[in-house]
């Protein structure tokens, strides 16, 4: 079983070329403070958060076979859950694509959903570089389970996309250059801009969101290691 935290019917934007649903699941290893998503993060919060049955959500599947194409699987961290690759399973069967987003703490279980077919495109979260990880996102992280989770994806066994938030106290525009560097080669990746909305620390929905204009600057240095690179709004 999984924890459902919050369902979105329909989006035109989390799923590249599809219709699908986002649905999102509780609990992350991580603390990034800059998260938008407490509700699905810290304990004090998952427990007032009002939760949707897998019945509910199946059912609503169902109700929608021929409207939607996929179903975008974010959290939190999904890659937490033990049921996850039933839990697609099931999804699969009634035909739909799906999406997973994920920090790419798990690489063991990115292995297993990709082997058994059950993924569609797995969009990974790299937060800054490789040395200043566990620092910026608040919890002792592994790198080298990063790094085996963008070497799985950079194998191109599924479609894939890395993606950062960048965030004005978090990522000088070097930051971004050592990201960059750190997996380039990749098919593609997405610069997104931080927006200051009911962050975990609270003293973040005071930082100004970089120009959009800046993050196009960095893009034009770092477009080179990449089949697509991009800022996102
Ligand atoms: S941004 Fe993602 S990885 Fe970071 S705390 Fe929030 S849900 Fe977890």
């Amino acid at each position: 079983m999984v924890e459902i935290g919050g369902l979105q019917k329909t989006t035109l934007i989390d799923f590249p070329g599809r219709i699908a649903a986002t649905v999102f699941l509780i609990g992350c290893n991580f603390r990034c403070p800059w998260c938008y998503s407490s509700e699905l993060v810290l304990p004090e919060k998952i427990k007032k958060q009002p939760r949707i049955s897998e019945k509910e959500f199946f059912d609503f599947l169902k109700e929608r076979k021929g409207l939607l194409e996929g179903v975008c699987l974010t959290g939190g961290e999904p890659t937490l859950n033990k049921d996850l690759a039933s839990f697609i399973n099931k999804i699969k069967k009634l035909g739909y694509l799906v999406k997973l987003d994920t920090n790419g703490s798990n690489p063991e279980m990115l292995k297993k959903l990709i082997n058994d077919k059950l993924i569609n495109y797995i969009a990974m979260d790299i937060k800054v570089p490789k040395e200043k990880y566990s620092k910026a996102v608040g919890a002792k992280i592994d790198t080298k389970k990063i790094e085996e989770s963008i070497k799985i994806l950079k194998e191109g066994k599924v479609d894939y996309e890395f993606r950062s938030t960048i965030v004005p106290s978090i990522h000088k525009k070097e930051d971004v250059i050592k990201v960059a560097e750190w997996i380039r080669g990749a098919k593609k990746y997405y610069l997104q801009n931080f927006r200051p909305e009911k962050t975990i620390d609270p003293q973040f929905e005071k930082i100004k969101p970089y120009s959009k204009d800046f993050l196009l600057e960095i893009k034009k240095e770092i477009a080179k290691f990449f089949g697509i690179c991009e800022v996102r709004e």
